[in-house]
């Protein structure tokens, strides 16, 4: 059987009394997450959808999406999942580029569906809250070929308009495999998140791997650190995935909680972006639990290296490969560079994507013999672990010296008054580039520039120190927390230069 839905199922019929799927007030056991969904396949049956129809799905860490998701993938359908802010022209861009024959939308974040799914004349489900299907039930999911495409993710990438990966029946199943050794999950074991269902963090290295492995998944929406932590310990969680800003701002509302509130976690874990060592070391102090991190794209499923917990774990590394997985280094030519030495990291394995849809070019691009070129920067060491030291079209190059962002961001974390930062390169006449920072200070501090300036001088060599730096309330995010570099305002950075 080559269907993700079809594993869950298969785990439910093991265990079906078991807890599935809880969040703050609602809960459904394996039984009831597999009648749920097999009346929402037979619901889209009925509906006339055929196996490899294109289906986009729109909807929040809700409930309803684990039972909507996989009625749809025992279905056989393909599932687009976007984004639950797309405004209307980028959902319209996804139906033409993906050709897509229906909507399905959650009802809080329906109204730009409703725009599309009219002007293009598609048919549109909208699901409410608590809504469950009351069809006739699937009686077994599609069995796909390997290389089928289960899954369509939409990622921008560096340059031009989003494209869609194409991730296989085979991609979906082999991920949760890949961790399975690797965290070591017992029976009862409660993981929790409050990643977005919609991207590969959330959806396929957390919920699906969670539920195929038959553990219980605690699901929460709208993430706020302040339910996180409520959900930590009403739930006594075991187990807890999120990306960076999440760990940052748990740290910066926990207040009053202690080790003790935490006694059940036993592992955190941490993808999607660069951790700072920082809040790492912070988090341990605080609750006694390691922030273990891994690394993965859109494109390899959110899967490649993870930092086992059976092996030591090296913080500021993002691990060793998964089971099944590689990872090399190449350098400008695409030679192999020797342990140690930075360059581009390329990843290969079971998780790695079929290509982008309808784009040919962009797939020769980006996946050669196997191994996907992944646009970052990195290192492995003599032990294979790699270290990634940022994104390639991150690099600053000032007056020809190479300045990775990251290890600036790692200085201005450290600071006690410093809760975010994001350093950018901004053009300059003479360097061509400068090394600029925005920062968010914690509430009543009185850092200026020039105080932060003379702190980040005493770590940093004068080349790397922020020339330009503002303060600003937030910094802009994305879809799963992501500090989104590329939506800073560098025009009001080049102005103070
Ligand atoms: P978009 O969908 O807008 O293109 P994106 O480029 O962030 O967003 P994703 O597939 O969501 O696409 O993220 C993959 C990228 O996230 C990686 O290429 C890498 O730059 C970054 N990343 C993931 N995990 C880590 C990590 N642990 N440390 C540093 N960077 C990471």
């Amino acid at each position: 059987m080559v269907n993700i839905a079809g594993e869950i199922w298969e785990t439910a019929d093991r265990q079906p009394e078991h807890l599935a799927v809880r969040t703050l007030d609602s809960q459904l056991t394996f039984a009831e997450l597999k009648a749920a969904s097999a009346a929402a396949g037979g619901y889209f049956r009925q509906a006339g959808v055929q196996p490899y129809d294109r289906v986009l799905f729109i909807a929040p860490t809700v409930m309803e999406f684990p039972i909507t998701y996989l009625g749809l993938h025992a279905l056989g359908a393909t599932v687009i999942t976007a984004n639950t802010m797309s405004t209307a022209a980028e959902l319209d861009y996804l139906c033409e580029d993906a050709g897509v024959s229906r909507i399905v939308a959650y009802s809080r974040c329906a109204d730009a569906s409703g725009v599309v799914a009219e002007r293009r004349d598609l048919p549109l489900d909208i699901i409410e809250p608590g809504h469950r299907y009351d069809t006739e039930p699937l009686t077994a999911a599609h069995d796909h070929d390997a290389n089928a495409t289960a899954l369509i993710l939409y990622t921008s990438g560096t340059t031009g308009r989003p494209k869609g990966a194409e991730l296989t029946a085979d991609n979906l199943v082999q991920t949760p495999k890949m961790f399975e050794p690797v965290l070591q999950v017992e029976p009862g074991d409660r993981f929790g998140t409050g990643l977005p269902l919609f991207h590969v963090f959330g959806q396929c290295v957390v919920m699906n791997a969670v539920l195929v492995q038959g553990v219980t998944l605690s699901i929460l929406h709208p993430f706020t650190p302040q339910t996180m932590l409520r959900m930590i310990t009403e739930h006594e969680l075991t187990a807890v995935s999120g990306v960076p800003t999440m760990w940052n701002a748990i740290l910066h509302a926990a207040g009053d909680y202690c080790a003790d509130d935490f006694k059940h976690l036993r592992v955190a874990s941490s993808g999607g972006a660069s951790l700072p060592v920082e809040v790492i070391n912070a988090f341990k102090k605080k609750f006694g639990c390691a922030i273990l991190e891994g690394y993965g794209l859109t494109e390899s499923n959110g899967t490649a290296t993870f930092n086992d917990i059976r092996r030591e774990q090296k913080v500021g590394t993002v691990g060793p490969p998964l089971p099944g997985a590689a990872v090399e280094i190449r350098d400008p030519s695409g030679q192999p560079v020797e342990p140690g030495t930075v360059g581009e990291v390329f990843i290969t394995g079971p998780m790695i994507f079929k290509g982008y849809w309808n784009r040919p070019d962009a797939t020769a691009s980006d996946l050669q013999d196997g191994w996907l070129r992944t646009g970052d920067l990195g290192s492995v060491d003599a032990d294979g672990y790699l270290s990634i030291v940022d994104r390639v079209k991150d690099l600053i190059i000032r007056g020809g010296y190479n300045v990775y962002p990251r290890e600036v961001e790692e200085v201005l974390y450290a600071h006690p008054e410093i809760v975010e930062a994001a350093v950018v390169g901004i053009p300059h006449e003479h360097y061509g580039e400068e090394v600029a920072a925005v920062v968010v200070r914690t509430p009543g501090s009185t850092l200026d520039a020039e105080g932060l300036r003379a702190y980040a001088k005493e770590q940093l060599s004068a080349y790397k120190v922020p020339h330009v730096i503002t303060f600003t309330d937030a910094l802009p995010k994305g879809a799963t927390g992501k500090i989104l570099k590329r939506a800073i305002d560098r025009a009001s950075l080049e102005a103070q230069e």
